[in-house]
């Protein structure tokens, strides 16, 4: 038996979020085309007397420790399909914004599963691992994945994309977060009566990426998620860090999936620096992070 494993594990934004109407289940069918950005979550597994959740970093405060916490549902998943006990001390550094659109509780059960998967030595497929991280919930295929991919279904059906360079994002964080489910019911809210078409994955966009060229991707991305009226609706004041970002010389400007916080695709590392420091002597967001996609999935980083 391993004594730690630590596995590194990506945030995403979603380039582009088509949502078809509600179905009879009350879920969504999505076009969802995922990018893994370089902000990172670290969950480190350990042998432990029992299941333990800890969490250190900014957003600490707002993450369940309990049963409750994908991190600790992925070793649970993970250990009643092998028949071990789940005694591990689960670790997370939290540098992914909570309830903040960007798969924050995803990549810490892709995080989870993959750490405890090395510490017990299970030999689980890939295919395995990915079945259990679509039944812990709709985004978590994607964390273990990484890089670009489209999702299909509720989202968790997977294919991944070519990507033919990096592209350099900011990142605005709020000041609070926004439920996912309660961002749906709003989209349902706002489209009731109207007749929602069947979503469809934007061929220009998938040809950006594909090139790498950050001017197509730009063009394709207003209006790509449509989530961004009902987070807009719940949480009015994101137009403003919106527009703050796009005033400072942002290529293109969105609600990075359910929201609240705010994407910027820049040109590169000094426009990002640029934007960062407008969007922060705005006042309009929490703090501000500048990175680059695609980034890898979830990595083990240290197995000890
Ligand atoms: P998504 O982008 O996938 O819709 P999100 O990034 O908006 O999700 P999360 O940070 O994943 O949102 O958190 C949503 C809620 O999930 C939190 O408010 C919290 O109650 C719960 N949660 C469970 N496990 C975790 C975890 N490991 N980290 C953060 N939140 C968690």
């Amino acid at each position: 038996m391993s004594a730690s494993v630590t596995v590194r594990v990506p945030a995403k934004v979603n380039v582009q979020l088509a949502v078809g109407a509600a179905r009879a289940d009350g879920f969504h069918d999505l076009a969802n085309v995922f990018l893994a950005v370089g902000l990172y979550d670290e969950v480190t597994a350990t042998p432990a007397a029992e299941l333990r959740v800890t969490c250190e970093g900014p957003d600490a405060a707002l993450v369940p420790l309990d049963r409750t916490n994908l991190a600790a549902r992925a070793a649970l998943a993970l250990a009643a399909r092998y028949g071990i006990e789940p005694d591990v001390h689960l670790h997370i550094v939290k540098d992914i914004p909570v309830a903040g659109g960007m798969a924050g509780g995803s990549a810490d059960g892709a995080g989870a599963l993959l750490a405890c998967d090395a510490l017990w030595g299970t030999g689980a497929s890939r295919d395995e691992l990915l079945e259990i991280c679509a039944e812990l919930g709709s985004d978590v295929p994607f964390s273990l994945v990484g890089g670009a991919a489209l999702g299909t279904g509720r989202g968790e059906r997977l294919t991944v994309l070519p990507v033919g360079g990096a592209f350099h994002w900011v990142f605005a964080m709020a000041d609070r977060g926004l439920s996912t489910p309660a961002v749906f019911r709003e989209f349902d809210r706002l489209t009731a009566g109207t007749d929602v078409p069947a979503p469809v994955t934007s061929e220009d966009l998938l040809a950006a990426l594909a090139k790498g060229d950050t001017d197509a991707l730009a063009a394709a991305l207003p209006h790509s998620n449509d989530l961004q009226p009902a987070a807009l609706s719940l949480y009015p004041e994101l137009a403003a860090t919106l527009d703050a970002g796009l005033r400072a010389g942002a290529l293109a400007a969105l609600v990075s999936g359910s929201g609240p916080t705010t994407a910027f695709l820049v040109s590169d590392p000094d426009a990002a620096s640029r934007v960062a420091g407008a969007l922060a002597a705005s006042a309009t967001c929490r703090t501000t992070r500048t990175t680059s996609a695609p980034a890898r999935g979830a990595t083990v980083t240290h197995h000890a």
